[in-house]
């Protein structure tokens, strides 16, 4: 056995479940014997050890107090291990990628979340390749520094920066999209790094950050859209922030109601952050009259950021801080490579 360490984390979901040959039914996988499981595991003569969830989560129920207890469990580990594969339900897998990328600040070593769309006991399954090539990459490094060390998503040979993916396909086993960032790595015969995409270790003791504040909200515009839907969201007691997912490169409708409700919210208080609805491309509130009015009333540009990232960025930082200009002050710096400069 080599000295690496890994520690699989099981939250819940798909990937963690196998066949109850009897019942037929399915039943969580014991990780206690993980390698009679997966006994292939064994070659890579790593010292794997896992913890698993109690009780384990469909990955819709994911709040913040569970992104806590992964930090807590990674934080406790840290020092041991040389890297983290958490094995997470995909339907929200973006979210708890991006929590974790905030609440991991000086990450320098590799978090690699993974899941799959069929159960790791089925025939067909993606949960085992993932799960396999989630701990080969968890574990790789060149002279003693990780190979990746920050909060990855790895799903069909594919590894993404966490906080710029979407789960954009609920069957394929292709179901991750980074629209915004190139791969981190293919993984072919062999893995291919692409060492230029990746963060770089900073060396920094790990700091991490636990709380997070619900007082926002998301704010999606669509065509023919009311006003009593503006005013209800806008008018929710104790906002202090709303994620507006505008259209194409950050634009809205020029309707005065809507435009002086988002002022005054905006006059009273209220941050807005400007997101676009596309997978892909940036807002930029300079092109159109329809954007140019949003930034005339104060909304701040989210830039190339997923709704999901600015979500768990915000809501860490409104826990944290009580003054907005300070607030917007951190948004606008990069922290994990979460939107492009
Ligand atoms: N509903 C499941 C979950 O997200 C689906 C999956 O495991 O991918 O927890």
């Amino acid at each position: 056995m080599n000295d690496t360490t890994i520690l699989i984390i099981y939250t819940g979901g798909t990937i963690g479940m196998i066949k109850d040959h009897e019942t037929g039914l399915l039943k969580p996988f014991n990780f206690d014997n993980l390698y009679s499981y997966i006994p292939v595991l064994k070659d890579f003569n790593y010292n794997i050890e896992a913890v698993s969830f109690d009780p384990l989560i469909d990955s819709s129920n994911i709040n913040p107090s569970h992104w806590a207890k992964l930090v807590e469990i990674i934080f406790e580990n840290y020092e041991s291990y040389d890297g983290f594969v958490v094995l997470h339900g995909s339907d929200t897998m973006a979210y708890t990628a991006s929590a974790l990328s905030f609440m991991l600040e000086n990450l320098n070593k590799p978090v690699i979340i993974t899941g799959s769309q069929l159960p790791l006991g089925e025939l067909r399954t993606d949960g085992r390749e993932n799960f396999i090539t989630a701990v080969e990459i968890a574990a790789s490094k060149i002279d003693d520094t990780p190979v990746v060390p920050e909060v990855c998503v790895y799903f069909e040979n594919r590894l993404y920066r966490g906080n710029r993916t979407y789960k954009f396909n609920a069957e394929n086993f292709n179901a991750f999209v980074s629209g915004n960032y190139p791969v981190l790595a293919d993984a072919g015969m062999n893995l291919k790094f692409y060492h230029e995409r990746i963060l770089k270790p900073n060396f920094k003791k790990l700091k991490t950050h636990y709380d997070f504040s619900n007082d926002i909200a998301i704010l999606k515009l669509f065509p023919g859209m009311s006003e009593n839907y503006i005013n209800a969201i806008l008018n929710i007691d104790g906002l202090r922030a709303v994620i507006l997912e505008s259209f194409g490169s950050g634009n809205a409708t020029t309707e005065s109601w809507f435009l002086d409700k988002l002022q005054s919210s905006i006059s009273a208080g209220l941050l807005v952050i400007n997101v676009t609805q596309c997978l892909s491309g940036s807002v930029d509130m300079t092109k159109y009259e329809t954007g140019k009015r949003l930034l005339d009333i104060g909304v701040i540009s989210g830039k190339d950021i997923t709704t999901a990232a600015a979500l768990a960025k915000l809501m860490m930082l409104l826990a944290e801080y009580s003054d907005k200009e300070i607030i917007i002050e951190k948004f606008n710096k990069v922290f994990c490579g979460e939107f492009s400069e």
